[in-house]
C-alpha cells in the first residue's frame, strides 16, 4: 500500500480493475418529489420541510409529473429503455437523516434500463453499459459539525427527487471511471435534468471496486466506496482501494463484501460496515403511490425534444471537424462555449481555426474577467469575419490578436480597425523585397551564419523584417524572399 500508484502504471499491473458506478444526481425540480416544499440549496436548514416529506403518520405522497419526466428524459439520453408504468417502492431502513423509516424508491422497474453510454477515443470508442436509472427520494442531511458533541439533521433534503444511475461492471481503470462521470455529468447538463455539482452534493458517487489477475474472466470481489464527491477523489480512491485489495489477496487473504468510506485527508478506504443485500431491506410497492403508465407517444415526444447530446458532439467534432479529442472535451464540457463555436461555424468560419479561437483567446479573457460566454461582448459573426480576414491573408495572426483585443475593449467591426490602424497584412512582393534587401544589407553576420549552415538564423532574419513591418509583412512570403535571397548570389 505504500507504492504509490498512477495511471501510467496500469499497463504493468499484475492485476486488472473492475469497477462499477452508482450516481445519484438532484433533479432541477422547483418542488420535491411527493409534495411542493421548494428544492432550493443552501436554505436555513429545515425551512423547506412540511408533513409529507417528513414522514408524518396520516400524510399522503403526489408524484411530481415533472421529476418522472426528467426521469425519463435523462434515461432517454442515457440510450435506455423505458418502462410502460412508473412503479415506486419502500426501501425500508432507519438511520437519523430518513425520520418516514423507508425510502421511496424503485425496485424491480426502474424507469430506465438496458442504456450504454461511451467513453474514451471516438474513434474507437468503449461503451459502458447502464443496468438502471430509477427515481427515488432524497434523505435529509446528517451535520456533525454544528453542535459540540452532538449530530444535528438537516431535512431539506428529503424528498428532493434523485435519479439513481447504475452501471454494469463494465469500467476497467480508475481514469476510465473519470470518463465515464464526465461524460454522465454532460448528459446531465445538456438535458437539463440536473445541475449536477458536486461540491453541492448534488451529484455523488458510491464506487464498487473489485480486482482479478490479469487474464481472468471470473469477477473479485466487491467493496462499495461510498459518497465520493469530486472526480479527483473518485480516482484516487479506486486506484487506493484496487492497490489495497490486491494486497491482501497476494498475501494470501481474503476479502469480504463490505461498504468502505474514503477518508479524504488520509487519502485511505476505511471499512465501515457489511455491503448491504436488497433482502436487508425488505421492498415492497408503496400502497399509497398507484403505478403511473408512461405512453409510448408520449415518451417519444420527449425523445423528439432532446438536444443534441454531448456524445453526438463529441464524435462530431473529432470525426467531422477534425478537432483534437481534447479540444471536443472542452468544448462539449462547456455547453454555452461550445454554442458560442456552433455559431461561428454557422457565421461561415473554418472549424479548426474557430475552435482555436475560442479556446485561446476568447477563454482567456473569460478567465480573467472570471466571466461566462454570456459576457463576453464580441458577437459570434464579428469574430467570424476577423478569422476570416486572416484566412484570406489580409492580416497577420500577429495583428489579428491585436484587432481582437481592440473588439473586446472598444466593440470595434474587425474591419475598421484594420483600417484605422494600417494593418492590411503586405502580401506586395516588390514591396516586401525592399526591406528584405534593407534587412540583409543591415546584418551581414546572421546572413553569414546562415550561409555557413546555421539555420536559426534565418529566424532571425524573418523577425528584423517582421519588425520593419510593425508584424503587418506576410510571414510566408518573407520567409520564401529570404530563402531566395540567401541560396542565390552570395
Ligand atoms: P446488487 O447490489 O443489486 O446485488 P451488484 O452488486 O451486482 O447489484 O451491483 C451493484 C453495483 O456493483 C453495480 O454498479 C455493478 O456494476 C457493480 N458491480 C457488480 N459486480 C462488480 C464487480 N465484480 N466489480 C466491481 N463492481 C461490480
Ligand atoms: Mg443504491
Ligand atoms: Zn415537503
Amino acid at each position: 500500500m505504500s507504492t504509490p500508484v498512477t495511471a501510467g502504471t496500469a499497463v504493468e499491473r499484475p492485476y486488472e480493475i473492475v469497477v462499477g458506478l452508482e450516481v445519484h444526481v438532484e433533479l432541477t425540480t422547483e418542488s420535491k418529489i411527493f409534495c411542493s416544499c421548494p428544492t432550493r440549496f443552501g436554505a436555513e436548514p429545515n425551512s423547506q420541510v412540511c408533513p409529507v416529506c417528513l414522514g408524518l403518520p396520516g400524510t399522503l405522497p403526489v408524484l411530481n409529473r415533472r421529476a418522472l419526466e426528467q426521469a425519463v428524459r435523462a434515461a432517454l439520453a442515457l440510450n435506455c429503455r423505458i418502462q410502460p408504468v412508473a412503479k415506486f417502492d419502500r426501501k425500508n431502513y432507519h438511520y437519523p437523516d430518513l425520520v418516514k423509516g423507508y425510502q421511496i424508491s424503485q425496485y424491480d422497474l426502474p424507469v430506465g434500463y438496458e442504456g450504454w453510454l461511451e467513453v474514451g477515443d471516438p474513434a474507437n470508442p468503449r461503451r459502458i453499459r447502464i443496468r438502471r436509472v430509477h427515481l427515488e427520494e432524497d434523505t435529509g442531511k446528517s451535520l456533525h459539525d454544528q453542535a459540540p458533541g452532538a449530530s444535528v439533521v438537516d431535512y431539506n433534503r428529503s424528498g428532493i427527487p434523485l435519479l439513481e444511475i447504475v452501471s454494469e461492471p463494465d469500467i476497467r481503470s480508475a481514469e476510465e471511471a473519470r470518463d465515464y462521470l464526465m461524460h454522465l455529468r454532460q448528459v446531465m447538463l445538456y438535458t437539463g435534468v440536473s445541475d449536477a455539482r458536486m461540491e453541492e452534493g448534488s451529484l455523488r458517487v458510491d464506487c464498487n471496486v473489485s480486482v482479478r489477475p490479469r487474464g481472468s474472466d471470473v469477477f473479485g470481489t466487491i467493496t462499495e466506496i461510498k459518497n465520493l464527491n469530486s472526480f479527483r477523489s473518485v480516482v484516487r480512491a479506486i486506484e487506493y482501494e484496487a492497490q489495497r485489495q490486491w494486497e491482501v489477496l497476494s498475501a494470501g487473504g481474503t476479502l469480504r463484501r463490505e461498504t468502505r468510506h474514503w477518508d479524504e485527508r488520509r487519502e485511505v478506504t476505511v471499512a465501515l460496515r457489511r455491503k448491504e443485500e436488497a433482502h436487508d431491506y425488505r421492498y415492497f410497492p408503496d400502497p399509497d403511490l398507484l403505478p403511473v403508465p408512461l405512453p409510448a407517444d408520449w415518451v417519444e415526444e420527449i425523445r423528439a425534444s432532446l438536444p443534441e447530446l454531448p456524445g453526438a458532439r463529441r464524435r462530431r467534432y473529432v470525426l467531422d471537424l477534425d478537432l483534437s479529442v481534447r479540444d471536443a472535451d472542452t468544448l462539449v464540457g462547456d455547453p454555452g462555449l461550445a454554442g458560442y463555436f456552433e455559431d461561428l461555424l454557422a457565421a461561415g468560419a473554418e472549424a479548426r481555426a474557430a475552435a482555436s479561437w475560442v479556446l485561446t483567446q476568447v477563454l482567456a479573457w473569460l478567465n480573467a474577467q472570471g466571466a461566462g460566454i454570456d459576457a463576453f461582448p464580441v458577437p459570434p459573426a464579428r469574430l467570424a469575419r476577423l478569422l476570416r480576414l486572416v484566412d484570406e491573408g489580409t492580416i497577420s495572426m500577429t495583428a489579428a490578436k491585436d484587432v481582437f483585443e481592440e473588439m473586446v475593449r472598444t466593440g470595434a467591426e474587425p474591419d475598421a480597425v484594420v483600417e484605422a490602424r494600417g494593418l492590411r497584412q503586405i502580401s506586395d512582393q516588390a514591396a516586401l523585397l525592399e526591406i528584405v534587401d534593407r534587412v540583409l544589407a543591415a546584418n551581414p553576420q546572421p546572413v553569414a551564419d546562415y550561409r555557413a549552415g546555421r539555420q536559426q538564423a534565418l529566424g532571425f532574419l524573418v523577425g528584423q523584417v517582421m519588425k520593419e513591418t510593425r508584424g503587418r509583412a506576410n510571414p510566408q512570403l518573407v520567409n520564401d524572399l529570404l530563402r531566395q535571397r540567401l541560396s542565390s548570389d552570395g
